[in-house]
C-alpha cells in the first residue's frame, strides 16, 4: 500500500468535492474501467479497483473524514483482499469492506462478496418424519429418505441474476443487508439496525432476474438423504441432520433437518423407557412339572426354565434383554415377562381320558379326605 494514490486524484475531483460530484465520478470510471467493458485487461481491472476503492472511502461520511485526517494510513492494516475481518478492529473504521464491494462487482473473484457484519444467519430447519419397525428401534438401521431441497441455482450460480449480468451492491447499505440509523440525543449518540429495506437484507440489487431460479438464487431439487438411525430410539424422538435445511441467508449455514421417528407398535412386544414387557404362554404340564418355556425376546427366542408349581400371571426378568441405551447400545434394560398358562381347548378323546384319570387320581389318592379337608377349612 506504500505507492497508493490519492483517493481524490484517483476519482479526479477537488478535495472539497460533493458526494453528488463523487458519485457522478465514480459512474464515470466505473463504467470506464469495468471489466465487463474491459475483458482481460489488467490495467483496467486495477484502475476498476482503485476507483472502487476510492469511492468506498470517499462516498462515506465518517470515512472521509478519517482519510481527510490520516491519509491512506487510516485503513493500512489488512490491505485490499485482507478479507472481511481485516478492518473491523481498526478502531472507528469499522464499517469499511473492501473485500465485500470488488466481490460484488467482480462477480467474486476477490472472495465471493463475504460480509463482515451484514448478518448472516443461519437458514431455517426443516422437519419430516419417517416410520420404522419396532424391531429396525431396536437394532438401529439405515433408511433413505427423498424430499426436496433447495439448492443453489446451477444458472446463476446462486446470485439469482441473469447470465451475463452482476448483482449490484445496494447502494442504501451499501452491501451489508442492514441499515444503522443514528440519531443525536442529549445523551450522545443512539444506534438502531434495520434490515435494508431497499435489497430486504441481501445487500444486492438484482435488474436481470435469471430466468431459471426467478431471481431467487435457489431451486428446488429432489434429494435422497441417508439417516442413521442408532438402536433405542423411541417413538416420537428426532435424528438432526447438520446442515441439511433451508439455506442460509447472506452466505450463512444452511438450517438442519428433523426427522422425526415414529416407530410402530409390535405384535408381541411392549416398550416402557428402556424395559421390555410381554406375555408368554406356559404349558399346563409345564406349569406343573416345571421345565423350559420357549420365550421370544428382541435377540430371538430363549429357553426359560420354571420352577414346578409356577402359577399362572408370574411374572419373571430377563436382565439386560431390553432396549439398548441410545447413547451406548452395550447397555440394555430389562425384558419382563408375565407367564400365563396355557388353558388347553381342543383335546384329542385320549387327552381328556388322560386328564380325568390324572383328575379322580387326585381324588382317588384320598377319596374320603378330600371333603373332610374341605369342611375343616370353614
Ligand atoms: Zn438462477
Ligand atoms: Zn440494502
Amino acid at each position: 500500500m506504500a505507492d497508493k494514490r490519492d483517493y481524490y486524484e484517483v476519482l479526479g475531483v477537488a478535495k472539497n468535492a460533493t458526494p453528488e460530484e463523487i458519485k457522478k465520478a465514480y459512474r464515470v470510471l466505473g463504467k470506464k474501467y469495468h471489466p465487463d467493458v474491459n475483458p482481460g485487461n489488467k490495467e483496467a481491472e486495477e484502475k476498476f479497483k482503485e476507483v472502487g476503492e476510492a469511492y468506498a472511502v470517499l462516498s462515506d461520511a465518517e470515512k472521509r473524514r478519517q482519510y481527510d485526517q490520516f491519509g491512506h494510513a487510516a485503513f493500512e492494516q489488512g490491505g485490499m483482499g485482507a478479507g472481511a475481518g481485516g478492518f473491523s478492529d481498526f478502531g472507528g473504521f469499522g464499517d469499511i469492506d473492501f473485500t465485500d464491494m470488488f466481490g460484488d462487482l467482480f462477480g467474486g473473484i476477490f472472495g465471493g462478496g463475504r460480509r463482515s457484519n451484514g448478518g448472516p444467519s443461519k437458514g431455517a430447519n426443516l422437519h419430516t418424519s419417517i416410520k420404522i419397525t419396532f424391531d429396525e428401534a431396536m437394532k438401529g438401521v439405515e433408511k433413505e429418505i427423498e424430499l426436496t431441497l433447495k439448492e443453489e441455482c446451477p444458472t446463476c450460480k446462486g446470485t439469482g441474476a441473469k447470465p451475463g449480468t452482476t448483482p449490484f451492491t445496494c447502494p442504501k447499505c451499501k452491501g451489508k443487508g442492514q441499515v444503522v440509523y443514528t440519531q443525536n440525543t442529549l445523551f450522545g449518540v443512539t444506534r438502531s439496525v434495520q434490515v435494508c429495506p431497499d435489497c430486504h437484507g441481501t445487500g444486492k440489487i438484482i435488474k436481470d432476474k435469471c430466468s431459471d431460479c426467478g431471481g431467487t438464487g435457489y431451486k428446488s431439487v429432489k434429494k435422497t438423504l441417508q439417516v442413521s438411525i442408532p438402536a433405542g430410539i423411541d417413538d416420537g424422538q428426532s435424528i438432526r441432520l447438520s446442515g441439511k435445511g433451508e439455506p442460509g441467508i447472506m452466505g450463512g449455514p444452511r438450517g438442519d433437518l428433523l426427522v422425526e421417528i415414529r416407530v410402530q407398535d409390535h405384535p408381541i412386544f411392549q416398550r416402557d423407557g428402556d424395559n421390555i414387557y410381554s406375555v408368554a404362554p406356559m404349558s399346563f404340564a409345564t406349569a406343573a412339572l416345571g421345565g423350559d418355556v420357549r420365550i421370544s425376546t428382541i435377540d430371538g427366542d430363549v429357553l426359560y426354565e420354571v420352577k414346578p408349581g409356577t402359577a399362572t400371571d408370574t411374572r419373571i426378568r430377563l436382565r439386560g434383554k431390553g432396549v439398548p441405551s441410545i447413547r451406548n447400545k452395550n447397555v440394555r434394560g430389562d425384558h419382563y415377562v408375565t407367564l400365563v398358562v396355557d388353558v388347553p381347548t381342543k383335546l384329542t378323546g385320549e387327552q381328556k381320558d388322560l386328564l380325568k384319570k390324572f383328575d379322580d387320581s387326585l381324588k382317588g389318592k384320598n377319596p374320603e379326605d378330600a371333603p373332610k379337608k374341605k369342611k375343616r377349612l370353614f
